[in-house]
């Protein structure tokens, strides 16, 4: 089978995890217990889990020349992502997200996007020529909106299929929902992306949007009427880094030639194994475990 050849134009962050007993109030110091850091971005994230499933992947991305921006290049290429159009911009801070995380699950969280605001179109066009030999280009919104259009027009322009996963959701126009061969909002992300009932949205771009629902798996639409497949039943441990997955693993299946409702019940598989273990990255599945849950 051919290796799928997949182009992730996105974020990379840093997760600065400190865990505490109780959240300090307002010009309070406490001791806390732990400090881990991971590495994320919605853009990495789906990079690493198209490589664990056996795709060629190069990411577009941008960090700051800082330690965290290093690291994680260094990460992506542990995975075996391609990091040459990792731009690394003066100035900039490498995206951070801080987790406070209390005892009982309640948690604050600040992000810092940093250099993955700094992405310009001229980035993308750097890069034109591995999104022209793509299969397919992945994308989601933690970079401005401008670049992200960038891609979806290059792309466009030489036949290459993008699937954008809308999140965090924005209102799309017409031309830009023209551009994309497949959505993949969360249901709460579908009403923002396109402004009505999320059923009819389905309605009216069938096997455009897959519209994924946590344990309920996803619905789509095809031959007039929706389509549900469930999610599989797994004992959850993390579920972080799931949608990341399950886009990951949808774009490998579709850059392999499989028709939608085979990708789908294949990125359900994955996205289910991935929130079995700790950690966004580290649950991500390979093609081999994916096929072990699927037979
Ligand atoms: P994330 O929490 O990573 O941001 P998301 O909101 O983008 O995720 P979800 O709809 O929560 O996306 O989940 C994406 C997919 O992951 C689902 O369609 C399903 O295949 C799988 N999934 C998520 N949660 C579960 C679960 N508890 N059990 C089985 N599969 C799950």
């Amino acid at each position: 089978m051919k290796k799928p050849n997949i182009v992730v134009v996105g974020s990379v962050n840093m997760d600065l995890v400190t865990g505490v007993k109780q959240l300090p109030q307002a010009g309070e110091t406490r001791m806390g217990d732990s400090f881990a850091t991971f590495h994320g971005g919605k853009g990495a994230n789906q990079a690493v889990a198209c490589a664990r499933l056996g795709a060629s992947v190069h990411m577009i991305g941008c960090v700051g020349q800082d330690a965290f921006g290093e690291a994680a290049v260094q990460n992506m290429e542990r995975q075996g992502v391609h990091t040459s159009h990792i731009s690394r911009l003066p100035k900039q801070s490498t995206g951070v997200a801080t987790i406070l995380l209390e005892e009982g699950g309640e948690n604050r969280i600040i992000v810092v996007p940093g250099a993955n605001h700094g992405m310009t179109p001229a980035h993308i066009q750097t890069a034109a020529g591995v999104i022209r030999q793509a299969d397919i280009v992945l994308m989601q919104l933690e970079i401005p909106l401008d670049s992200v259009r960038a891609a979806m027009d290059l792309a466009y322009q030489h036949g290459v299929s993008v699937i954008l996963n809308p999140a965090p959701a924005v209102s799309l126009s017409k031309e830009d929902l023209a551009r994309i061969s497949l959505l993949t909002p969360n249901q709460h992300e579908l009403p923002i992306v396109i402004p009505q009932a999320a059923e009819q949205s389905l309605l009216d771009y069938p096997g455009k949007i897959v519209m994924t629902k946590g344990k309920d798996g996803v619905s789509y639409a095809q031959d007039g009427i929706i389509q549900h497949q469930p999610g599989f039943t797994v004992e959850a441990v993390d579920t972080t880094g799931a949608g990341d997955t399950f886009n990951g693993a949808l774009a490998v299946m579709l850059a392999r030639g499989a028709a939608l409702p085979e990708a789908i019940m294949y990125a359900n598989a994955a996205a289910a194994l991935s929130i079995t273990k700790h950690g966004a990255q580290s649950g991500m599945p390979t093609d081999r475990e994916v096929q072990l849950l699927l037979h």
